[in-house]
C-alpha cells in the first residue's frame, strides 16, 4: 500500500533527488515539470499527495493548484517554494495548499510533513458495529475462534534474527508504520543513519518491504 505522490517542480536535480528518496522510503512517485503536464497527471492518476513548485515554466504554482481545486481535486497539496514572503504562504493557505516548505529545504524536515499530511488525509477505519448487534457479535465470536498470536518478543528478534538492541527499536518504529525520516527524528539519529539501520533490518528480518515489517512483527504474514 504505497502512496503515489505527484512532484510538480520543473528543476530536474531537485525533482530527482526528491523522487530518489521518496522511492527510497517507499513511495510511488511521478514527476511532472510542466503546469500542464502537472493538472493532467494529478487529474487523471489521483495521487494521494501532491509537492507543488511555485515557480514553474509555463504556469505559475498557484494556478495549477486554483484549477486543482476548481475541478474538485481535493488531494493534499504542499508548496514547495523558494519565495519566503508571507504573503506567498498566505496565498498558498487561501487557495488550498495544505503545507508549505520553503528552499533551500532539509530533506528531513520536508519527508516528516509529507508522512504527517498523508497520515492526516488517510481515510478513518470504519467505525466499529453497535454493541450487541449482529455485527459485533459475530465479529466478537470470530475474534474468540482465532486468536491473533501475539507480537514477536525482543527476545524473539534478538534471537531469531540476531538483531541488536538499536535495531530492534528501529523494527518497533518500522512496524508502526513510520518512515525513515520519522525514525531518525524518534531515536535522535540522521536520516542517512535511519536508512542504513533499515536496510539492514529489512536483510536481517528477510522481507522484501517496510510493509511486510509489520506483518512479520504482528503475526499477520
Ligand atoms: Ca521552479
Amino acid at each position: 500500500m504505497s502512496s503515489r505522490i505527484l512532484v510538480v517542480e520543473d528543476n530536474l536535480d531537485i525533482a530527482e533527488g526528491l523522487q530518489r528518496s521518496l522511492e527510497y522510503d517507499g513511495y510511488t512517485v511521478s514527476l511532472a515539470t510542466k503546469a500542464a503536464h502537472a493538472l493532467a497527471v494529478a487529474t487523471s492518476d489521483r495521487p494521494e499527495l501532491i509537492v507543488l513548485d511555485l515557480g514553474l515554466p509555463d504556469k505559475d504554482g498557484y494556478e495549477v493548484l486554483r484549477e486543482l481545486r476548481e475541478r474538485g481535486v481535493q488531494t493534499p497539496v504542499l508548496i514547495l517554494s523558494a519565495r519566503r514572503e508571507e504573503a506567498d504562504k498566505l496565498q498558498g493557505f487561501r487557495l488550498g495548499a495544505d503545507d508549505y516548505v520553503t528552499k533551500p529545504f532539509s530533506i528531513l524536515e520536508l519527508m516528516a510533513r509529507i508522512s504527517a499530511l498523508l497520515r492526516r488525509a488517510s481515510p478513518a477505519p470504519a467505525p466499529a458495529p453497535a454493541p450487541g448487534s449482529d455485527a459485533a457479535v459475530a465479529a466478537a465470536a470470530a475474534a474468540e475462534a482465532a486468536p491473533k498470536p501475539g507480537p514477536l518478543s525482543d527476545e524473539a528478534l534478538r534471537e531469531r534474527y540476531s538483531l541488536t538492541a538499536r535495531q530492534i527499536e528501529v523494527v518497533r518504529l518500522l512496524a508502526e508504520g513510520c518512515s525513515n525520516a520519522e525514525i531518525a527524528t524518534r531515536l535522535e539519529m540522521s536520516y542517512y543513519t535511519a536508512r542504513n539501520h533499515t536496510e539492514q533490518v529489512l536483510g536481517k528480518l528477510g522481507v522484501s518491504s517496510r510493509a511486510a515489517v509489520g506483518a512479520l512483527i504482528y503475526g499477520q504474514g
